[in-house]
């Protein structure tokens, strides 16, 4: 079993490039958040310009990442789960932030997916290693390729998420857990799916599973949670 978990809105409490742009960027970001909302440009164009008006320094975005507030409930959620799954951060988001803020949160260092961020006088840059032009999400990371990847086709797939980076794995993965935006976009296209508000809802879902619950069950009872 493979848990795909997104960081933004999901691991972290809020969205952590929407409180950086809040703090450092040029007010114009939102117009740019709202372009990207109408579908009327990409979640790469979107970010690649609104990081760009991102003007600040290297040690004062550093404590920034620093003070992201993470899910309490992640830890133990994360101890359960590790005993019997492979565990993987996937978001469309930056890197380096998210290192940053697990390590302080002491948490135990998972593999991540990310976006790169990259720091350049006076501000950040990013690029995007996990990148997929076939995915029609458009997104910096495509997580259904990353999960496929991880899982080489033979585990079954759990992604944990809340918004529009998460669409193209629900759609593939084997379970998942939903909140906010990612739970109207599974009643939309009749994905099932458990709602859920913190990983200590999902912990206490997995723990009712037998550890090797076939796909097929998970997905006759999804929809009811
Ligand atoms: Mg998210
Ligand atoms: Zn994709």
């Amino acid at each position: 079993m493979l848990f795909v978990i997104d960081f933004d809105g999901t691991l972290s409490v809020g969205d952590t490039v929407d409180a950086m742009l809040e703090r450092f960027a040029e007010p114009e970001w939102r117009a740019v958040e709202q372009q990207w909302l109408d579908g009327r440009i990409t979640a790469i164009e979107c970010m690649q310009t609104q990081l760009r008006m991102v003007k600040t320094d290297h040690v004062t975005l550093e404590n920034f990442f620093r003070g992201i507030q993470l899910d309490a409930s992640f830890l133990p959620f994360y101890r359960h789960v590790s005993q019997f799954a492979e565990v993987a951060i996937v978001s469309d988001g930056l890197d380096h932030a998210i290192k940053v803020a697990m390590k302080n949160a002491a948490l135990p260092e998972l593999p991540v997916y990310a976006n790169k961020l990259h720091f350049v006088p006076d501000g950040i840059d990013i690029s995007w290693p996990y990148r997929n032009a076939a995915c029609q999400g458009g997104n910096g990371v495509c997580k259904c390729a990353v999960a496929r990847d991880l899982s080489q086709g033979d585990q079954r797939v759990v992604l944990i998420g809340d918004g529009k980076s998460d669409a193209c794995l629900a759609r593939e993965a084997d379970v998942v857990f939903a909140k906010s935006g990612l739970i109207r976009h599974c009643k939309a296209n009749d994905i099932p799916h458990f709602k859920f508000q913190t990983f200590a809802d999902v912990l206490a879902k997995v723990k009712s599973w037998p550890q090797a619950m076939p796909a097929t069950s998970a997905r006759r009872d999804g929809a009811s949670a």
